[in-house]
């Protein structure tokens, strides 16, 4: 298993990712809190399309699932903030889709039929955002874009800071510590079970 682990680790470097890291799924945590607060205060993607709440399985599901995994990929893609501020963000959320989806592929190739992916963002506003509906939500029809959206992490629960630190990307000083003119930096992460 680890050894197919790394070999995922490494396509999500090759595919754009920053970094990626295999943890064990007991390292993730889901909080229903987290989950809520799609709804209340409310996110403007809320309810848009197949992959955000209300129309995923949310923390209980979630928790069921990830008991029948014993091993995740994270990975991760620094930013730099103005970027994540500006119209440019939907390129990085669009990457950020293909590189988990290209992880859930691989790992179904090499034997795991379970692997499923899970990103930030919404896949309305990524993919969709020229379309009045999701067309699975508004015709009952397929995804437009099956071999590239992923569910959003935040309608389930799980905690990305926690993720975070279990990859060991969380570091107490910012690059602004050290150098006055280092550019502000974000982070935007990804998740594939693998299984
Ligand atoms: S049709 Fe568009 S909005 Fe609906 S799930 Fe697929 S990518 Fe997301």
């Amino acid at each position: 298993m680890w050894d197919m682990l790394e070999k995922l680790t490494q396509l999500a470097c090759q595919l754009g990712a920053s970094d990626a890291r295999a943890i064990y799924t007991t390292d993730i945590s889901v909080e229903d809190d987290l989950a809520n607060l799609c709804r209340e205060p409310g996110c403007e993607n809320y309810g848009l399309s197949a992959s955000c709440p209300p129309y995923v399985a949310g923390p209980d599901g979630f928790r069921k699932l990830l008991n029948t995994f014993k091993h995740a990929v994270v990975f991760k893609i620094d930013v730099p903030s103005e970027i994540l501020f500006s119209d440019e963000r939907r390129d990085v959320f669009r990457l950020l889709h293909e590189i988990a989806a290209s992880i859930e592929k691989s790992a179904i190739e090499m034997g795991c039929h379970d692997s499923k992916a899970y990103v930030g963002g919404s896949c309305k506003q990524i993919f969709c955002r020229d379309h009045p509906d999701c067309r699975v939500l508004a015709e009952n029809g397929e995804c437009r874009n099956p071999f590239l959206a992923r569910p959003s992490m935040s309608g389930f629960g799980i905690n990305v800071l926690k993720l975070k630190k279990a990859a060991g990307w969380m570091s107490n000083k910012t690059p602004r510590d050290t150098d006055p003119d280092a550019v502000s930096m974000e982070t935007v992460c990804g998740l594939v079970l693998i299984g």
